[in-house]
């Protein structure tokens, strides 16, 4: 293997193409692995870092080979953490660590294939509840569905404080949880916000007028919406108009916010952590995030749109109008090469999973990002 271009994200020929960078880089032997046997050295020419084959791959300071196509087959077909880790007799610490590694992969390909893309259909929001670490943290994942093709456009995360009814002692437990950790006051309209972020950054106000965004009437969604200066004005010009409709109406295929209702029953079903009244459960804010990104890859651009009939697209990706070799560019080297935080161009809530920026409730210490995840 040639290297495609300088790992060093400071040196002026990090964004080289392949073309570009032959003859900035020589070869300076190799050293040997217990991994992979002997892998070979290069340095650049330009700025004098050295490096080796293994830094352009996924697999990039592991000390044992996984098959990462499994783990991503198991994890969205409903299988937890410690399920796959027997079935490739490895420790569940492994199985997370290369998890975390397809998670940013998963959003390098998302970015790197929306990137430039606009979308040609209304859109369905919505907030997925579920629960982070227990009962007394519930958490909304807010979602951002496409209205046709059902392609997850977005997703963003916030735990909230637990409401409704409760007994006596589960409100003084609250109260005692209350003391040791809150959730962010505002969380629900700032995760709605970063989603909205989504919905501008792929509608062209041009050559889409009128796009819908529905939703049900939680009254947090025009309170957020009334409050982005863009989205007010498109409003007011007619150019874009929130609609509601109620979320306790029949879930069919005729029900307007059908989309979010088909993503959410997904989840549940194949999302081992959201199997409801199980022993799985997101015990870790960041690492649940991981997962859902994996989730999202394999919903948008490996799954069927539709069974039958044969001539419809094959992906929700495709329904929604992404060019096929978008795609196939975009998820290249998904289970093989290593992603460059330096080389994307992520939303805050992309960079904030990548940088496992989500706080677990009742964990003071910040999540671990090792060193490779944030630089070269
Ligand atoms: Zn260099």
């Amino acid at each position: 293997m040639e290297p495609l271009f300088c790992p060093n994200p400071s040196c002026s020929h990090h964004n080289d193409s392949h073309d570009q960078y032959r003859g900035y880089w020589k070869s300076i032997g190799s050293y040997d692995t217990l991994v992979v046997g002997p892998v070979p050295r290069f340095c650049c020419n330009a700025c004098g870092k050295t490096y080796s084959e293994r830094t352009f791959s996924i697999h990039y300071y592991t000390k044992r080979i996984i098959d990462l196509n499994e783990i991503h087959r198991g994890l969205t077909q409903g299988e937890c953490i410690s399920a796959i880790a027997r079935h490739l007799a490895c420790s569940f610490e492994s199985v997370q660590n290369r998890i975390d590694r397809l998670g940013r992969a998963s959003i390098a390909a998302h970015a790197r294939i929306l990137e430039g893309f606009t979308a040609g259909e209304h859109m369905v929001a919505d907030g997925f509840e579920s629960f982070d670490r227990s009962q007394y943290h519930p958490c909304h994942h807010n979602i951002l569905v496409g209205k046709n093709s059902q392609f997850l456009y977005g997703t963003t995360h916030a735990t909230l404080r637990r409401k409704g009814r409760m007994t006596v002692s589960q409100r003084s437990l609250r109260s005692h949880l209350e003391q040791l950790w809150k959730p962010p006051r505002g969380a629900l309209s700032a995760s709605f916000r970063r989603l909205m972020g989504v919905l501008l950054s792929c509608w062209d106000q041009e050559a889409m007028e009128g796009l819908q965004l529905w939703t049900d009437e939680h009254p947090v969604y025009p309170q957020v919406i009334a409050s982005l200066p863009s989205l007010r004005a498109a409003m007011a010009e007619g150019r874009f108009e929130h609609r509601t409709y109620p979320s306790q109406a029949p879930r069919g295929l005729l029900n307007p916010l059908f989309s979010v209702n088909y993503y959410d029953r997904e989840l549940r079903k194949d999302l081992a952590a959201f199997h409801r009244e199980s022993s799985c459960f997101t015990r870790n804010v960041a690492n649940g995030l991981m997962r859902t990104r994996l989730y999202q890859i394999y919903h948008n651009y490996q799954k069927r749109y539709r069974i039958r009939p044969f001539w419809l697209p094959f992906t929700h990706a495709e329904a929604a109008g992404v060019p096929p070799f978008k795609i196939r560019e975009g998820t290249k080297g998904f289970y093989t090469d290593r992603p460059f935080l330096s080389k994307l161009h992520l939303n805050d809530e992309e960079t904030m999973v990548w940088m496992k920026a989500h706080r677990t409730p009742l964990k003071d210490k910040k999540d671990y990002v090792p060193k490779y995840a944030l630089v070269s």
